[in-house]
């Protein structure tokens, strides 16, 4: 009988290890996963951009010099007939405006999807045509964004350096975010100065601000918008910046600064 009872014991006793072992790792296993979906919930509700949409249009496109047709083919502004967009300008090197303008838009859309926002582009390539800046108003607009951001650089005098805010006028589909859209624009100003290196335009507007009422996407939005013309690309200093990878982000950090103060996140 000892005999069978110690046999007995020893054939019971690794199946209680095991079923104690087992209850263990289970119970492990559901405090870590307990602990991690609490840390992704907390890091959820911590991005300061969760729950918001943000519109970016990255001025004019790689390919729209191709097609004169239709770039060239009138749109009415909201205010009057324009051109449905331009090829945008270029460094004398030949970095045009339309590639500078998505990298930015990429990098922004990088930061800004990072902090929580869903992010809208105008356009999600630089080798397309288009689209005219109707359809980019009405992109944004249909989007219900909750602030938007046109990207651009301008082509300027060679001697003129500096960034510029351009912010809407009142004619009617605007109306309601003018104040909001200057507001948004005293932050985009105030970020630029305080995190790039660009100075203000020593040849457009007024301390880096110029009110535009003949441009749609400025005419025709719903939403609070300005547009930046980020740099000169046709000044030496201003281009060799303008290309540079490490200041496009600059740019964009700025833009998300703007956007999260803007909004009061
Ligand atoms: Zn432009």
């Amino acid at each position: 009988m000892a005999e069978t009872c110690h046999y007995c014991s020893l054939m019971i006793r690794p199946s209680y290890v095991r079923l104690i072992l087992v209850a263990a790792v289970a119970v492990l296993l559901a405090a870590a996963l307990a602990a991690s979906s609490g840390r992704a919930a907390a890091a959820a509700s911590a991005k300061p951009l969760a729950g918001i949409i943000v519109g970016i249009d990255p001025g004019h496109n790689g390919r729209n010099a191709d097609d004169p047709s239709f770039i060239d083919h009138l749109i009415w502004n909201g205010r009057e007939r324009e051109t449905c967009d331009t090829a945008g300008t270029e460094t004398d090197g030949g970095y045009t405006e339309a590639r500078f303008n998505f990298k930015v838009a990429t990098y922004l859309r990088a930061d800004l999807q990072r902090d929580g926002a869903r992010v809208v582009m105008t356009r999600t390539s630089n080798t397309g045509v288009g689209p005219c800046v109707t359809t980019r108003a009405q992109i944004i607009n249909r989007a219900h964004a909750d602030v938007a951001i046109d990207i651009h650089a301008d082509g300027g005098p060679a001697s003129g350096r500096g960034f510029t805010v351009l912010e809407p006028v009142a004619d009617g589909p605007n109306d309601r975010v003018i104040g909001s859209s200057r507001r948004f624009g005293s932050d985009v100003r105030s970020a630029f100065l305080s995190m790039t290196t660009m100075p203000v335009s020593t040849y457009d507007g007024v301390d880096a601000v110029a009110y535009r009422d003949d441009l749609a996407g400025l005419n025709l939005t719903t939403v609070p918008k300005v547009l930046v013309e980020c740099g000169n690309m046709r000044n030496a200093t201003d281009a060799a910046l303008l290309t540079s990878a490490r200041f496009q982000q600059e740019i964009a950090r700025a833009l998300a600064a703007a956007i999260i103060r803007f909004l009061g996140r």
